[in-house]
C-alpha cells in the first residue's frame, strides 16, 4: 500500500506520520527528514538543498525527485510506503505515479489534512525535534516530560532554522499544497480530507480509518 500525506508545514504530518508508521509497520519517507539529514552531514545535496530550506522555499524538483525515486527503488519500500512531504506540486505526484506504475502499483490513499493559518503558524513556532532520534514535540501541545530532553531516547531537543516566525510565514504562503495537487488525488478516487484541528489522538484515528 502506498500513502501520500499532504498537508500545508504544520499540519501535522510528520507526527502522524510516525504514529502511523508506529501503528500499521508502513515504511515512514520523508524528504524534508532526508535533506535535514544531508544537511547534517554536510553532503553536496545537503549544501544545495540546504539554500532552499533556509529560505523556507521548495527544493527544485529534479534534485527532489531523483532523490526520492532512488529511496523508493531501494527493497524496503518494495511493499509500500507512506510518503511524508512529497509529493508538493503535480510535477512530483507525477514522477510518482510513473514510478509506482512501473512496478504494478499505484498512490492508494492521497490523506490531506486540514488546519487554519492561524493554527498552523502557533504550531510552528512551538514544534522541537529531538536531536538523536527525530521525534517531535510541541511546546503546548505535546511537550517532554523534561524540558529539552527526549523521552524516548534521552536525545538534546532543538527548534529548526525554518520554524523561526519569518520563515514561517514565507513556508505557508509558498507550501501550502496547490490545488492541482489536490485535484489529482481527487480525480483518481483515492483523496481523503482529515480535520487535523481535533486532538492528535483523534486525528490519527480518523487517519487509520481512511487507509483501512
Ligand atoms: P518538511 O520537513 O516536509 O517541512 O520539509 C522541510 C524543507 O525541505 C521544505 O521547506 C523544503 O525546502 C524541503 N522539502 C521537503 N520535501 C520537499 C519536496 N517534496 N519538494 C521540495 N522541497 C522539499
Amino acid at each position: 500500500m502506498y500513502i501520500v500525506l499532504l498537508g500545508p508545514p504544520g499540519a501535522g504530518k510528520g507526527t502522524q506520520a510516525q504514529r502511523i508508521a508506529a501503528a500499521t509497520g508502513l515504511l515512514h519517507i520523508s524528504t524534508g527528514d532526508m535533506f535535514r539529514e544531508h544537511v547534517k552531514n554536510n553532503t553536496e545535496l545537503g549544501q544545495l538543498a540546504n539554500q532552499y530550506m533556509s529560505r523556507g522555499e521548495l527544493v527544485p524538483d529534479e534534485i527532489t525527485i531523483r532523490m526520492l525515486l532512488e529511496r523508493i527503488s531501494r527493497d524496503d519500500a518494495q511493499a509500500g510506503a507512506m510518503f511524508d512531504g512529497f509529493p508538493r506540486n503535480l510535477a512530483q505526484a507525477i514522477a510518482l505515479d510513473q514510478a509506482l506504475a512501473s512496478r504494478g502499483a499505484r498512490v492508494d490513499r492521497a490523506l490531506l489534512i486540514t488546519v487554519s493559518d492561524e493554527e498552523l503558524v502557533n504550531r510552528l513556532s512551538g514544534r522541537w525535534i529531538c536531536r538523536q532520534c527525530g521525534r517531535l514535540y510541541h511546546q503546548q501541545n505535546d511537550p517532554p516530560q523534561k524540558p529539552g530532553i527526549c523521552d524516548t531516547c534521552g536525545g538534546q531537543l532543538y527548534q529548526r532554522d525554518d520554524d523561526k516566525p519569518e520563515v514561517v510565514r514565507e513556508r505557508l504562503q509558498k507550501q501550502k499544497p496547490p490545488a492541482d495537487l489536490i485535484q489529482h488525488y481527487r480525480q483518481a478516487g483515492v483523496l481523503r480530507e482529515i480535520d487535523g484541528q481535533r486532538p492528535l489522538d483523534e486525528v490519527t484515528q480518523a487517519l487509520l480509518e481512511a487507509i483501512k
